[in-house]
């Protein structure tokens, strides 16, 4: 009998998420790896996925409430707040609950030197190569990282950049080689690699490495899937059929003339729309899978619903399973279809959708 409740959720894999961790590890061998959760680890839920980070040496996040909560679950490892503090005033929550800080401009370094901590901070120290976004100047690295060294509030210092085209072959090159200068004679471990950088440059990242999409089993590399990078899918976004019909060929399908039937067509009916996180660019044809089938997107992607072409799969029908990305239908090929990135569809997940955590395996859907 089919059942009538929204039947849509997030599945969480955390032994994918062990597995990549592993496959971090193997790429990286002595580096320190720095698990990068922000945004909720990427819409994962953070404090879900917190049991299958153990492997990690620490976590990177952007919010300094995060990592306070993080404290308060008592995660005793290394927190790293990406884009270090904005005000004065929150240095001493950060030292409190030992908490280390990305520098990335003067005016920073300007209020460390000002401040007067009961504890001294852990300073990453990060340089713009090239990306234009955060960081200070590759020439005034050693005077900063003199400042920094006679700072009371200082009791460790390391050396950060962040490559923004480490996901071409040859766009890490030059930022690299003005990483390297900067950082000559500086004797300060270093910090380089995000999820590109640790595949494609395992062996140059860096002490501190600082992986974030591959964790959770999306590939970061544009000619490569995950499948073939050995990644597994950490979210798999389920729902099932609330409706099929049957409609004539030369009718229109769902909001506006967006998809017209070339043929007698069966329409399935997905509980799952743009209020949910399902991306409204996404075109027709993109790829759904019904009952283990791909079933192509047809017509607009509607607040609550969308529709798929169910013609070639006759044994589905209402109650079916539906998987709209996840284990065995990448992100990225949806991302890809709906002209986005990855990382926008996992973050993107509404507070609507109920997440459920299992440990291996999928969640069981009857057919
Ligand atoms: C987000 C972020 C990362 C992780 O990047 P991925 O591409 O997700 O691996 C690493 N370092 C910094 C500074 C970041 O902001």
């Amino acid at each position: 009998m089919p059942s009538f409740s929204r039947q849509l959720v997030a599945q969480i894999n955390l032994a994918a998420l062990r597995h990549n961790l592993d496959r971090v590890r193997q790429c990286v061998q002595g580096a320190q790896i720095m698990a990068v959760v922000k945004a909720d680890a990427y819409g994962h839920g953070l404090l879900r996925v917190l049991p299958a980070l153990g492997g990690a040496e620490g976590l990177a996040v952007m919010e300094l409430p995060a990592a306070v909560a993080l404290r308060e679950q008592r995660y005793t490892r290394r927190l790293l707040l990406l884009e270090g503090f904005f005000s004065e005033e929150e240095l001493k929550e950060i030292s409190h609950h030992r908490i280390a800080i990305v520098v990335h401009q003067r005016e920073q370094v300007a209020v460390l030197e000002k401040a007067r901590l009961k504890r001294s901070l852990e300073i990453f120290l990060k340089i713009n190569t090239g990306m234009n976004r955060l960081g200070v100047s590759p020439d005034e690295t050693a005077e900063l990282c003199e400042r920094l060294n006679a700072c009371s509030s200082v009791a460790a210092l390391r050396l950060m950049t962040h490559l923004g085209q480490a996901e071409t072959a040859a766009g890490a090159e030059a930022p690299l080689a003005i990483f390297k200068e900067a950082c000559q004679g500086l004797p300060y471990p270093r910090s380089i690699a995000n999820s590109a950088g640790v595949l494609r440059y395992g062996d140059v990242g860096g002490d501190v490495v600082r992986p974030g999409l591959m964790l959770y089993g999306v590939s970061p590399l544009p000619e490569q899937t995950a499948a073939s990078l050995d990644l597994q899918p950490v979210m798999s976004l389920r729902s099932e059929l609330i409706a099929v019909r049957e409609v004539e060929a030369g009718q229109y399908v769902g909001y506006g003339e967006v998809f017209r039937t070339a043929r007698p067509t069966r329409i399935g009916v997905v509980a799952c729309g743009y209020a949910d996180g399902y991306p409204v660019t996404a075109r027709n044809g993109t790829p759904v899978r019904v009952a283990g089938k791909e079933a192509p997107l047809a017509g607009r992607v509607s607040m609550d619903m969308l529709t798929v072409d169910i013609t070639d799969i006759p044994e589905a029908r209402i109650g079916s399973p539906v998987l709209l990305w996840g284990d065995g239908l990448p992100v990225e090929e949806v991302a890809h279809w709906a002209g986005v990135i990855p990382y926008q569809l996992l973050c993107g997940v509404t507070s609507r959708v109920r997440f459920v955590t299992t440990e291996v395996g999928r969640v069981d859907f009857e057919l």
